[in-house]
């Protein structure tokens, strides 16, 4: 199975989490919320074949590591994976609204003209994040747990970019309903543990075949990204 959303490094026994996810063949990406997090993680999760760790800058706490963006780049060509990264405009994220955007072209500054895969937050900001991520002709772009308008969805498949999946979704209708507008080849699945409690892979997967989306198609899905990054990165 694939995870493209979870945040073992927030978990109390992370190293058991991920050996158990290894033993049993899933692959995982373990996104981070800051630089610092990304880089006390990386040797750890380096030796393991099918665990990766993203590189990452929440949107939630941009004012609280506004100074790590110089680590951001510094730490950049270190792995193939971001996130997560993105807009908040909820209530919770309204007041860094301008930290948050001044942060994101930072990033993406930095991203520009990169392969990589790049989980995104994009709470109360589908539209905002959108429209910046095609300024900066970002690709392998994958919205985490949208909860955004249906009339976004259409624009985000046109260029390209999937969306992963929890069990969360799977059991609200809003979700549902979310899920029966994305096209089968951009159905990505993900946890989103341990904040999200709802995050069985097992019943995503199944509820996934139900609509006609096998375990090999999520699989396949996930490999045409991995094509496109660069080869000598593949690993890291
Ligand atoms: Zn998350």
């Amino acid at each position: 199975m694939v995870d493209t959303h979870c945040h073992f490094d927030m978990m109390p026994a992370p190293e058991a989490y991920i050996a158990k996810m290894e033993a049993e063949g899933n692959l995982v990406i373990g996104v981070t919320n800051c630089p610092e997090h990304f880089n006390i993680g990386y040797n750890a999760v380096c030796k393991y074949r099918h665990i990766r760790l993203a590189l990452g800058f929440h949107p939630l706490l941009a004012k609280e590591i506004e100074d790590q963006l110089n680590l951001f780049q510094l730490y950049v060509d270190k792995t193939s994976y971001i996130g997560e990264i993105g807009l908040d405009f909820s209530r919770e994220g309204i007041l860094s609204k301008h930290t948050q955007l001044d942060c994101l072209h930072s990033i993406l500054t930095c991203l520009k003209d990169k392969n990589k895969i790049i989980s995104v937050h994009s709470r109360n900001a589908e539209r905002e994040l959108l429209d910046i991520l095609v300024e900066y002709n970002i690709k392998n772009v994958i919205f985490h747990w949208y909860t955004g308008k249906l009339s976004v969805m259409p624009e985000i498949i046109q260029k390209g970019y999937y969306f992963s999946v929890n069990e969360a979704m799977t059991r609200s209708v809003s979700g549902k309903k979310i899920i029966e507008h994305i096209p089968l080849d951009r159905i990505l699945t993900e946890t989103d543990a341990p904040f999200n409690r709802k995050c069985d892979l097992l019943k995503t997967y199944q509820y996934l075949a139900g609509i006609g989306c096998s375990k090999q198609k999520i699989y396949s899905n996930f490999t045409d990204i991995l094509k496109r990054l660069d080869t000598s990165l593949k690993r890291g």
